[in-house]
């Protein structure tokens, strides 16, 4: 208090003018006037309340301390489990295992791409494959459809069925095949191209050695293709040379791009 007094009475503040203040300092709010003239009454009643509190939980029965200390307890762990708002915008995309979650594409969205009806991709990734298909054809390179769209039932055989076959664990299978709910496949933008010519190499990595590979790794951006998984790509995926993405529509785009970007 005593203290205060003094600086407000201090003469040397009366001589200082405006322009001696540095304008950041100038624009400083005050708050001299605004301490607190009692200090002493915040202090009695601060310490005032501990103690209350102190005696009334002395004096507590213990059923009620239980309640108390088991509602702080699920409140923390509510707090720590919410998101805060402010997060939900910036937060990661869901993945499992190094691949991301995908929506199956609706049923009526999908066209055959091969004879029998086996095979199938969206309206418009079907009608671009077709095209890269038949460009591929005037070279001499035959690009054989392996797989296009996939359901999650289809999904759960290729990844629990397969991994239980081989004895792999979760983790060695998704390195090779996407957990259920999480294949590219799902989304009809997908497909595994093979070589017609060397049909050994369907779904290996010695298919990035066919006439199939090189085709496509100078051609398929004009058809609005690209590779999945490059070799070390950044999901962490195998390298697979045959699995191509159609990026060619705002949905496919969205589909592939918008949830991982920085936000
Ligand atoms: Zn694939």
């Amino acid at each position: 208090m005593a203290e205060t007094g003094v600086d407000l009475a201090n003469p040397r503040q009366g001589r200082l003018k405006t322009d001696d203040i540095p304008v950041a300092l100038r624009q400083l709010p005050s708050t001299k006037g605004q301490q607190m003239q009692f200090p002493w009454l915040a202090m009695v009643a601060g310490f005032g309340s501990i103690a209350l509190v102190g005696m009334a939980w002395v004096v507590m029965p213990s059923q009620f301390k239980e309640m108390i200390i088991t509602h702080l307890n699920s409140t923390a762990i509510q707090s720590a489990q919410s998101p805060q708002p402010s997060t939900i915008s910036s937060m990661p995309p869901v993945r499992l295992l190094g691949h991301y979650k995908y929506k199956e594409a609706p049923l009526d969205s999908l066209v055959p791409i091969v004879a029998d009806g086996s095979i199938k991709l969206r309206q418009a990734a079907a009608v671009r494959f077709q095209e890269m298909m038949a460009a591929a054809l005037d070279s001499n390179v035959v690009l054989e459809p392996l797989s296009g769209f996939r359901s999650r039932a289809d999904q759960q055989y290729l990844f629990f069925h397969v991994k239980a076959e081989r004895g792999q664990t979760p983790s060695e299978r998704a390195g090779v095949s996407a957990p259920p709910g999480y294949s590219e496949h799902h989304t009809g933008y997908a497909i595994d191209i093979g070589d017609g010519n060397v049909p050994a190499t369907n779904l290996s990595p010695d298919f990035e050695n066919t006439a199939a590979f090189k085709w496509l790794t100078e051609n398929a951006a004009h058809y609005s293709y690209e590779l999945s998984f490059p070799k070390n790509n950044p999901q962490g995926v195998s390298y697979e040379p045959w699995h191509w993405r159609f990026v060619g529509d705002s949905d496919s785009l969205e589909t592939f791009y918008t949830a991982r970007s920085p936000q």
